[in-house]
């Protein structure tokens, strides 16, 4: 309850930065860019959890040194299970009947589909729920949201194949770019219902080491009385990477592919500005992007944006651009 007081003191959108670790590939595409290879690669540090710093002192260039101060900022260090726990409120709004969005915005490679989903095979994932899992927030919010566990995995499959379907490009910046936008929309329908002990029983606890929602859903455990019926919508969104054609590297089909791309990237932008600025006309038909998530991201709507960026020295550009949007946003 408190922290859906927060929300609504703060308005409805909130923006969160991740920080993913450095990975291999991060350090030779470094060193490519840098004769100097013993200085530090990662340039983007979490200062304490609501502030991220940009600091590159690189000689040849420009002195960045910034800070930009978010609702929360992830660390490279900070789990799966840590995201999650700050998205739980949000499932409690939908219960409530309010829309939800839940937007991973990033460059190519910075952990979008990591943030969303989990990692892309099976090898690297630790499947297993609970603090050490790697899954991210469509599997937890699935396991969350519904109650007999069949269907929370029915849910699963069903994103899984919308995957398989999701156009992806080999770039200089990712093996496996996504050359599209992923929208899981989920919609919510309770009937109105009071919960018997029975009910209560046969659902059993929740799962050992899942953070909770924290709330009695209508024929929940927990749950008592007659509840309003809820209609309400939950959009989880894995976009396309927001990288610039000079870093990725690619050309021809590719090349329009990504300015399309960064075209409907703009008109978000455009309508997140237009929404914080509380402005009269929120331009959501300029992009297909913007008009199919129109529902969730006007009105009450609770907005949650995840910056997604890559601590390295080589991606520093495309950054400081990920997290000014951010910026602009709040
Ligand atoms: P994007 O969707 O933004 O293009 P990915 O989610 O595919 O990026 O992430 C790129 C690579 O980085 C993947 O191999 C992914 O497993 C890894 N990665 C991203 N974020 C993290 C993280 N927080 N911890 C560990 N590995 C991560």
């Amino acid at each position: 309850v408190l922290h859906n007081r927060l929300v609504e003191l703060k308005g409805n959108i909130r923006v969160h930065c991740r920080i993913r670790p450095l990975l291999p590939f991060d350090k030779e595409l470094d060193d490519a860019a840098s004769q100097d290879s013993s200085m530090p690669a990662g340039v983007v540090h979490a200062v304490d959890d609501e502030t991220v710093l940009v600091k590159c002192d690189r000689p040849a260039h420009a002195l960045i040194n910034k800070t930009y101060n978010f609702e929360r900022v992830y660390g490279p260090a900070e789990s799966q299970h840590a995201v999650f726990g700050d998205v739980c409120p949000l499932l409690t709004s939908l219960l409530d009947g309010y829309n939800v969005c839940i937007l991973a915005y990033g460059q190519t490679g910075c952990g979008k589909s990591y943030t969303m989903l989990g990692p892309h095979s099976e090898e690297e994932c630790v499947p297993a729920r609970g603090p050490h899992s790697d899954l991210g927030i469509l599997p937890r919010a699935a396991g969350e949201l519904f109650r007999p566990v069949h269907s929370a995995e029915d849910f699963i499959a069903l994103a899984a194949g919308s995957l398989r379907l999701r156009a992806q490009l080999a770039t200089q910046v990712h093996a496996r770019s996504s050359r599209s936008h992923l929208i899981i929309t989920a919609t919510l329908t309770t009937a109105p219902t009071c919960s018997s002990p029975a009910d209560r029983q046969s659902h059993g606890p929740p799962l050992e080491g899942r953070p909770s929602c924290g709330r009695a859903s209508p024929g929940s455990p927990g749950a008592q009385g007659p509840a309003e019926q809820v209609h309400a919508k939950l959009q989880l969104v894995d976009l396309a990477g927001s990288e610039c054609a000079g870093v990725s590297g690619v050309t021809g089909l590719a090349l329009r592919e990504t300015s399309f791309i960064n075209r409907s990237l703009a008109a978000l932008a455009d309508v997140l500005g237009a929404l914080s600025e509380r402005r009269g006309h929120i331009p959501y038909r300029n992009s297909q992007l913007t008009h199919f998530l129109q529902d969730v991201l006007g009105g009450d709507a609770k907005l949650l944006v995840i910056l997604c960026v890559s601590p390295s020295r080589k991606h520093v550009a495309e950054t400081l651009r990920c997290l000014g949007l951010g910026a602009r946003v709040r």
